[in-house]
């Protein structure tokens, strides 16, 4: 009876371990980025890429500088 028990564990454990190699964890998807519009030029940018200056937002600092000049 205990060999049956220790059979069944260990084909138990063997199964989890082939499903875990069958089937990996996904990592986790990347965050969709934002895009917004240039208040200067008015291309899309990353907002992360992006400079954000007096609630407007910018592709580059160059851009943000130019807009408020
Ligand atoms: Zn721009």
């Amino acid at each position: 009876m205990l060999k049956l028990l220790i059979i069944t564990v260990i084909v138990v454990y063997l199964l989890r371990f082939f499903w875990h190699l069958m089937y990996p964890r996904l990592p986790d998807p990347p965050k969709p980025v934002e895009m917004k519009a240039c208040e200067y030029c008015g291309i899309l940018a990353r907002e992360d890429k992006g400079v954000m200056q007096r609630d407007r937002f910018f592709c580059t600092s160059d851009h943000a500088k130019r807009f408020f000049l």
